[in-house]
């Protein structure tokens, strides 16, 4: 029955409206300016090496030096450590000790993608075709993969040594690269028949690279003609591919979708939807009063295995250094440092599907355009492979962003027992800090085409602001 009087607004209702209710005309202006820069992000940093040095020249503009150049560090010191050109710290300086602990928020820039096999090209006998063998990394849907433009992206590392950078599908007038379906007329006793993860074999992703045949060879002329095409524009030989790392992803820029331009439609926004409001947030930070440290992890699609994922001792390293800038006896220091420190897992969550909504338990679950996500546990079952952020932290966390008027909303990631997933987040606890995963809502994650609402990757931004900024 409806009461009378004024009904009470609480957490819950501000859960159900979106965040352009609430907003002035102003930050609207705001939120469509900062997703111009968050779309330029996701065109240049495809790959997790490209995020790298995407973030360095980004970080390098505002301030920030290579830890090596640190020089008089003081509350607001800027700097950087780069793992392996694949992970990256920023850092700023807090006012005490780092014993007192920091403030990070970590995400990932590694995504979903296909990568080249050691020995990948090869020229079909019957169709004489040239095609590349792939092996998929983390987690897709093959279905996606096929009949859609391609581009490559990567490194080969010669023999000697050196490396040659291959870019190609992206530029504007590159050829692309793409997998071909089986038309809808031939499929019916075959692949119609099958479930849809059967319907595409992993190993069948193959992408197409060429079609001219070299006629002096005597076999493989397709083959040996690509061949010849890389040795000239590259220098690089079919050995080669054994030591390289060539990433196909899905080739074209960030798009506006809607009418109203209300989402970002592109490849890669997980994790890159957080990786960018964070990268913004970090460079606008000050002079903190505890010192801040702005992680972007590679791998955590496979699990954070590595020595460039959040499972590397890389932010022993880093912690380390900050110890080492000030003091001498870094063991303790570093100890307790991690002890007392706090930290958000940057990383998206799944936006309610309107087509599938069965999945979601729609109370607890996470709804596009109505502001960062907060997640106490991930995992799956009964909150398996989870960090389960501490009561305490998580009063904090909401307290810090009520009080920055950030644009929140609390969520699990599917209903009981309907599956689930990780973050980095059981990773950075391992080093006894408080974690909690907060970061942005996507539709279609996984797929070659996410979407995230602007309003969120603003309010993500906020988020991280007011965050490094707690005492
Ligand atoms: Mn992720
Ligand atoms: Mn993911």
């Amino acid at each position: 029955m409806a009461s009378g009087g004024k009904k009470k607004k609480t957490k819950l209702d501000m859960e159900t409206r979106w965040i352009w209710e609430k907003v002035t005309p102003k930050q609207r202006t705001e939120i469509m300016d900062f997703s111009e820069g968050y779309k330029s992000f996701l065109d240049r940093a495809k790959t997790e090496r490209l995020a790298v040095e995407t973030i360095i020249e980004r970080a390098e503009a505002k301030g920030f030096v290579h830890v090596s150049d640190v020089e008089n560090p003081e509350q607001g010191t800027r700097f950087y450590m780069v793992n392996r050109d694949k992970c990256v710290a920023l850092i700023v300086l807090g006012k005490g000790s780092i014993e007192e602990g920091a403030n990070i928020v970590a995400s990932h820039i590694d995504a979903p993608r296909l990568d080249l096999k050691g020995k990948p090209l090869y020229e079909d006998g019957e169709t004489q075709l040239a095609l590349l063998k792939t092996h998929y990394y983390g987690g897709i849907k093959k279905y996606q993969w096929v009949s859609r433009p391609l581009a490559i992206h990567g490194i080969v590392v010669k023999e000697n040594g050196t490396s040659v950078e291959v870019h190609m599908g992206d530029e504007d007038g590159d050829p692309v690269f793409t997998i071909p379906d089986l038309l809808p007329h031939l499929w019916g006793k075959t692949q119609a028949k099958k479930s849809m993860s059967e319907g595409i074999k992993g190993e069948n992703l193959n992408v197409l690279v060429g079609g001219i045949p070299l006629k002096k060879e005597k076999k493989d002329k397709v083959k040996m003609a690509i061949l010849s095409m890389l040795h000239k524009k590259y220098g690089i030989l079919e050995e080669d591919f054994i030591s390289a790392e060539l990433e196909i992803v899905p080739a074209g820029k960030a798009l506006d979708v809607g009418f109203d331009r209300a989402f970002v439609g592109a490849y890669g926004q997980d994790d890159r939807a957080c990786a960018y409001p964070q990268m913004e947030a970090t460079i606008g930070i000050k002079k903190p009063t505890r010192t801040c440290i702005s992680l972007f992890v590679d791998k955590e699609e496979i699990g954070s295995d590595t020595n460039t994922g959040i499972k590397s001792r890389f932010i022993e390293s880093v912690f380390g250094a900050i110890a080492e800038l000030t003091a001498e006896d870094t063991n303790k220091i570093v100890r307790n440092a991690l002890e007392n420190t706090r930290a958000i897992s940057s990383d998206v969550n799944a936006g309610v599907n309107p087509m599938f909504k069965e999945v979601h338990e729609p109370m607890n679950a996470a709804h596009i355009g109505c502001g960062i996500v907060l997640t106490k546990f991930t995992g799956s079952g009964g909150k398996y492979r989870s960090n389960d952020a501490h009561a305490e932290f998580v009063a904090l966390i909401r307290k810090t962003f009520n009080q920055k008027k950030v644009y929140w909303q609390a969520a699990e990631l599917g209903k009981v027992d309907e599956g689930g997933g990780g973050t980095i987040a059981m990773f950075l606890a391992m080093h006894n800090m408080d974690v909690i995963d907060a970061g942005v809502p996507l539709l279609a994650m996984h797929s070659p085409f996410e979407i995230s609402s602007k309003g969120d990757i603003w309010s993500a931004y906020k988020a991280y602001g007011a965050f490094f900024g707690t005492k």
